[in-house]
């Protein structure tokens, strides 16, 4: 492994490596050409956190340990009611606006939108508003792009690079331990693209704001890729499409990015793995104080916008110890902690140790990390699942809305008995 690629500065002993490459007596090479090492596989990343960490890693990673606390603003609202509307749009190939606005007002009034529209002040008339905005990008996008439902077979077929033929998934759930990611696909669709033979499936990802084509997004896109070649032919590729215009590209998921990600989910996953430190005094009594983070970037003018700022304050005063002037932040540090004492930050710092400690326990127990690990039989027994299930039929029973019934099997060689499971 050449040292020179950065690929071994977060490999320490005891720790679990996945060689992705070719051995060839004995040995491997991991280059910018080939090849990829994955660190601690088992903990899987979620692509985007991986991606935001682009930029600050330290606050990916405060954003992880306060996953929960934040509420999502009004940005955030309108993004993911867009992405429910599109993705049903697709789903029940809606093609006019009567039929998306009929759609969405029913998606408006879904319980867990509701309450966040309220805690928002928001009205579901502002929402609506919001929505429709988007509607002609949508149908534009559908006729450009699709040629799904009657209204668009009579139209001459469009010209793109790219026709979607089939959506195969919505919001597909992947893990994957091989490359110690995990994520949900906005679309995973099936789709032919100019010059290449057959259809190819890939996932598409749906960003509702400005088109950037940044870093972040294409990195999204990237990891999306490689996750998809875990179940289905590697495509590559994806695809990354900004609804405001619209304005559409397909990715390419080039070696060099790839690796780039790695090693940045690589570096997340040490930092992570590592927010307590265990030591033993003489008297043999355990003592755990809380670990490092990646420096922070100090960048003032991003920084005071930061939503972490005060938990990054917090960790650069009272576990770091950077002094006032040690950091060109130190002013904004100051500043973010002014209505703060002593007794406040300290108790903050043992509530952060004590949810790291609850963190770490739920590791070491690896109940998730159990299901690629152990076999079902040994998960079995121990409670945890059902081995040996088979899927009775392809076709499930709708039971109302988003809940079916399926029917398992055991497989012939367990004993025989059946399952009825309603999801
Ligand atoms: S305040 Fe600055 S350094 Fe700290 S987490 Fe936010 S962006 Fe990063």
């Amino acid at each position: 492994m050449r040292d020179d690629l950065g690929l071994d500065s977060h490999v320490q002993e005891g720790d679990t490596v996945h060689v992705l490459a070719e051995f060839k007596d004995d040995v491997c090479y991991i280059t910018d050409q080939s090849g990829l090492l994955i660190i601690n596989p088992d903990l899987l990343l979620s692509g985007t956190t991986v991606v935001s960490s682009v930029f600050c890693m330290r606050k990916s990673i405060l954003k992880e340990k306060f996953k929960g606390c934040d509420s999502r603003n009004v940005q955030m609202l309108y993004g993911s009611i867009i992405h429910s509307v599109f993705q049903q749009m697709l789903r029940k190939k809606l093609c006019t606006a009567e039929g998306i606005i009929q759609e969405s007002t029913t998606i408006v009034k879904q319980l867990s939108n509701l309450l966040e529209m309220y805690a928002n002040q928001m009205t579901e008339d502002k929402v609506m508003e919001e929505i429709k905005s988007y509607i002609p990008q949508m149908i534009s996008w559908l006729a450009q792009y699709t040629r799904f439902g009657s209204s668009f077979t009579v139209k001459k077929q469009s010209d793109s690079d790219v026709q979607v033929t089939k959506v195969c998934d919505i919001e597909e759930n992947m893990w994957s331990p091989r490359y110690g990611i995990k994520g949900k696909i906005d679309l995973t669709v099936e789709a032919r693209i100019k010059n290449e033979p057959g259809t190819t499936t890939l996932p598409l990802e749906l960003k509702t704001g400005k088109t950037s084509y940044s870093v972040e997004h294409k990195g999204q896109v990237t990891l999306y890729s490689m996750m998809c070649g875990d179940r289905r032919k590697d495509p590559q590729k994806g695809m990354l499409l900004y609804l405001k215009e619209p304005s559409m590209k397909i990715i390419p998921a080039d070696h060099i990015h790839q690796k780039g990600l790695i090693q940045l989910r690589n570096e997340m996953a040490y930092y992570i793995s590592r927010q307590v430190i265990k030591s033993t005094e003489d008297s043999e009594q355990k003592t755990f104080t809380l670990g490092r983070l990646p420096d922070p970037i100090s960048n003032i003018r991003a920084c005071q916008k930061c939503p972490q700022l005060i938990n990054c304050s917090i960790y650069q005063r009272q576990v770091e110890g950077r002094s006032a002037d040690s950091s060109g932040m130190s002013g904004l540090v100051n500043e973010s902690l002014g209505h703060l004492n002593l007794d406040h930050m300290t108790y903050f710092i043992q509530w952060c140790l004590m949810l790291d400690l609850e963190s770490q326990l739920g590791q070491s127990k690896k109940t998730l990390a159990d299901i690629w690990c152990k076999s079902s039989v040994k998960r079995e027994e121990a409670g945890l699942c059902l081995s040996g299930m088979v899927l009775l039929s392809e076709s499930c029973e709708e039971i109302g809305q988003d809940a079916v019934v399926l029917t398992f099997s055991r497989h012939s060689q367990y004993p025989k008995y059946v399952l009825i499971l309603a999801v």
